[in-house]
């Protein structure tokens, strides 16, 4: 199986034209279309590699089925030569994205500026290291702007094979950030460790608490006809960069989340099983009468967390499925569990007790034992 994970350099805006990229992502775009467009005022063999390789890249894994959120169809396939320490070489001779390992930096021929032999060099980033060190290549990369800013991005690919699992399952039950992600590891039809993890909700709470009273100042002062004041734009940005720390903490906690758990499951060579179920989460969010805003801030890169976690498991070789793992539901009788105070499910019918991020857990033992 073919595995991929890619990165997102930023490339120096200076040494960029952001308008020339624009041109070549236009191009790209046309390209696309099935349209060759060829245009007299840019350079050749960048308008011969994008017509030529394009129709390589087009059914690859670049534009593949997997669409990556900043991966807009525009950006511009490269390809690219790879020089190896030992001096050997894979890759395009004539590819416009050269990795250099030997002198470990990365050079741009032609991408960046609209001027003849134009190069823009940059370091070689520690993530391509790491991911050749594990038996990758960085066959593909892209330029495109994200924002108005130039990026570069790489996409290492590696052939691997999933392990045969051992007795050990993980489970991983995605839920919103107010009660965390829930994993629990299974062994032999026994769990063996459970937890919830998931960013301070006391920090998101202050944070999204501080956000809310700024923006009511503004108000105020918009309705008393202040609302182009300094004071105004001044707690309008104090209000903004709170909002946009909040949703920084829970990326950082999906990404790092997502390595853990990956990690965990190559540990014991365990059957990585998700359930990514996320609705119920924002169900029970709604059930408690939050603010929209608050769900929003709960629920934000819940998406990003299983992304990450299946591009992982790809990458590593970690077996993994999805599942439906409920918690409202008795996985010894079926009938359906009662809510208590603390969170704790019920089962009136037969007794089963636990709370109610553990239910799910239970229902993987179930389901594994029913397979088995
Ligand atoms: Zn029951």
């Amino acid at each position: 199986m073919r595995a991929h994970r890619t990165l997102l350099i930023r490339l120096p805006s200076k040494e960029c034209n952001v308008d020339y990229i624009n041109r070549l992502m236009a191009l790209t775009n046309l390209a696309y279309r099935g349209y060759e467009v060829w245009v007299p005022d840019l350079p050749k063999n960048i308008q011969h590699h994008l017509y030529g390789s394009f129709k390589n890249f087009k059914g690859s894994l670049v534009f593949g089925t997997k669409p990556k959120r900043w991966l807009a169809e525009t950006w511009v396939p490269l390809t690219t030569l790879r020089i190896y320490q030992d001096g050997s070489r894979k890759g395009d001779g004539s590819a416009p994205v050269v990795l250099d390992f030997r002198n470990n930096i990365i050079k741009l021929h032609q991408v960046c500026r609209n001027e003849p032999r134009c190069v823009v060099t940059i370091p070689m980033p520690k993530w391509v290291v790491d991911r050749i060190k594990e038996g990758g290549d960085i066959k593909f990369a892209m330029i495109g702007l994200k924002d108005d800013e130039p990026y570069l991005a790489l996409t290492a690919e590696r052939e691997v094979e999933p392990y045969a699992p051992s007795d050990y399952i993980l489970a991983v039950d995605v839920n919103s950030w107010r009660y965390g992600i829930a994993w629990g590891l299974i062994r032999s039809g026994r769990l063996v460790t459970w937890r919830t993890e998931g960013p301070s909700t006391f920090l998101i709470k202050t944070l999204y608490h501080q956000a809310v009273d700024r923006e009511r100042v503004v108000g105020k002062l918009r309705r008393v006809g202040y609302g182009d004041s300094m004071k105004a734009s001044r707690v309008r940005e104090q209000a903004k960069s709170r909002w946009s720390r909040i949703y920084r903490i829970t990326r950082d906690k999906a990404y790092f989340l997502a390595n853990k758990l990956v990690r965990k499951a190559l540990k014991y060579k365990a059957l990585l099983v998700i359930d990514d179920m996320t609705e119920e989460s924002r169900k029970e969010l709604l059930e408690e009468k939050l603010p929209s805003d608050v769900i929003k801030l709960l629920m934000s890169n819940l998406k990003r967390f299983v992304h990450q976690l299946e591009t992982l498991a790809q990458w590593y070789g970690v077996p993994y499925e999805f599942r439906r793992l409920p918690s409202t539901v008795c996985p010894v009788c079926g009938s359906k569990l009662v809510q208590e105070d603390d969170r704790v499910m019920v089962c009136g019918n037969c007794g089963f007790k636990a709370p109610r991020d553990m239910v799910p857990m239970y229902w993987a033992i179930k389901l594994n034992s029913l397979e088995k």
